[in-house]
């Protein structure tokens, strides 16, 4: 069965080119998938400003609309054993990670479904009796929706869920290492009922499937989540045609801890800010800041834990964390562990390939611990996206804000303590989209997910994550209209 979807169609390549998918955990095949180049995407925008432009997704009731999103959640649940298996088939991450995100695609699909219609539109009061006016909200257009590897159906329902919602058609491209449940939410989009050429859907790298969507006339908006070089290429393709641009990029996320955090919660949640997924996770805190006085204690607590956690494939069933997506992904995050040691860091655990039965044929990297770092290295400046934490020392609450906000990036972090009063001025002065007080990674749909600096340009989830797909139109009626006489 062929794998791009164009036009309510599935169909192969222009040129007929495929790609290999093989877990990153242990090598195997995956399956073979159909590879999109420029022209697939050339059609599948063409299709998608059809069915705009031609309707009738785009007039369709917000309340259908909604229903049809309601319908997906319920399809998303029925399949989610073989969604999950496929998730960490292509990610290599453990299934009951892959279990987790079903659940909260499902969610996605059920908010954005409710949120359809929870807001379509005002009345304007005027005070002139001769006119009404109101304001209405309608679609974008044809969005372009690009999407990463680390959360692959996650990060796309993000996206898909809203753009549906408020009615516009999209062409989606989902990261050419992870493309099986794309495959997969299409068949379901095509199940639940979406007009043909709604959703199309093309697989393939980003500088041959991808870069149409950012420069193409007939594309409205680019919503892309992914690494920041991509991010701001991507938003200067899109100016020749001042497109809308939703950017969810990076993040090198500070986990403060002060010396009066309750000490195993904040161990605890420490080993999850940076370890969950192998730290492949955009809101991770990779960067862990540590007053003082408790240092020595917390470190020493964060490396023995470190030291133990196991490494494994998807289904092995002892494993806490699984491999790396790719060899190069492997090679970047070494080289971060090198340049940080050259730098000056002190390597406290990790830092070498695991090797032994089920660990050779995968791209897995240990838990690394990095201590005694400063904000001027590159292991501490720049997200290496891999089980790598450093560790910085800072003393008091005005030195805590000025190093967690000595960054480029603002997308998420945390503040630990007992001291509430003092969390709360902490959480109020970082320049972050997410502050966790006492936690770290929770996130509700209900509640705007995005970054502050260049974290991004974009909100998704919650009501702004909806705003971000409609334009904002003003419609004027003159009820009893008579010539002004300016120009008799
Ligand atoms: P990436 O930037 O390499 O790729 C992301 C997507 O962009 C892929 O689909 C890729 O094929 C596509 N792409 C690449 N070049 C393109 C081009 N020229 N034109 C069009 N598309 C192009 O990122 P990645 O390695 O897949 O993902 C990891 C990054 O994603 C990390 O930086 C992480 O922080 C970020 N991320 C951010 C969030 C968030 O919510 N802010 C969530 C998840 C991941």
């Amino acid at each position: 069965m062929p794998d791009l979807y164009i036009d309510g169609s599935w169909r192969g390549a222009l040129d007929e080119r495929t790609r290999e998918i093989r877990c990153p955990a242990d090598g195997s095949r995956v399956g073979v998938v159909d590879e999109a180049g420029g022209k697939d995407t050339v059609e599948a925008i063409a299709a998608a400003r059809r069915a705009f432009d031609e309707g009738p997704w785009p007039t369709t009731a917000a309340a259908d609309r909604g229903d049809l999103l309601l319908r997906v959640a319920d399809l998303l649940v029925r399949d989610k054993d073989a969604l999950a298996r496929a998730e960490s088939l292509d990610t290599g991450k453990r299934l009951v990670e892959s279990e987790y995100d079903i659940d909260d695609i499902a969610n996605c699909f059920r908010y954005f479904g409710r949120q359809a219609t929870a807001e379509t539109g005002r009345v304007v009061e005027t005070g002139t009796p001769s006119v009404d006016s109101r304001v209405v909200y309608e679609p974008v257009g044809v969005c372009a929706l690009i999407t990463p590897w680390n959360y692959p159906l996650l990060q796309t329902a993000w996206k898909v869920a809203p753009a549906l919602a408020a009615g516009n058609t999209f062409v989606l491209k989902p990261s050419e290492l992870t493309p099986h449940t794309a495959i997969h939410l299409m068949r379901l989009l095509e199940e639940a009922g979406v007009p043909p050429g709604v959703a199309n859907l093309v697989l393939g790298a980003g500088p041959e499937a991808g870069a149409p969507l950012a420069d193409h006339p007939d594309v409205d908006l680019v919503s892309f989540t992914g690494g920041l070089a991509t991010g701001r290429a991507l938003m200067a393709a899109a100016a020749g045609t001042v497109k809308k641009v939703a950017l969810e990029l990076g993040g090198k996320n500070p986990n403060i801890v002060f010396a009066d955090a309750d000490f195993e919660t904040a161990v605890d949640m420490a080993l999850t800010a940076v370890f969950l997924h192998s730290g492949q996770v955009c809101s991770a805190g990779a960067r862990l800041l540590v007053e003082d006085g408790l240092h020595d204690r917390f470190v020493d607590e964060i490396v023995r834990r470190a030291s133990r956690i196991r490494l494994g494939g998807p289904f092995d069933e002892r494993a806490q964390t699984g491999p790396l997506i790719s060899a190069a992904h492997r090679e970047k995050v070494e080289a971060y562990v090198a340049r940080g040691l050259a730098e000056g860091a002190v390597l406290r655990c990790g830092g070498e390939r695991p090797t032994g039965p089920g660990l050779d044929d995968g791209f897995y990297y240990p838990p690394t611990v990095l201590d005694e770092c400063s904000g001027d290295m590159s292991v501490v400046r720049e997200e290496s996206f891999g089980p790598v934490l450093t560790v910085e020392r800072f003393s008091g609450e005005a030195e805590a804000v000025r190093l967690a906000n000595d960054t480029i990036y603002g997308l998420a972090g945390a503040v630990f303590s007992t001291d509430e009063a003092k969390a709360q001025r902490v959480a109020a002065r970082l320049r972050i989209g997410t502050v966790w007080i006492n936690d770290f990674h929770p996130y509700v749909p209900q509640a705007e997910w995005g970054g502050f600096k260049q974290s991004g340009s974009g909100r998704e989830l919650g009501p702004s994550g909806l705003a971000e797909y409609r334009e904002t139109k003003h419609i004027w009626r003159n009820t009893d209209p008579s010539p002004q006489g300016w120009f008799d």
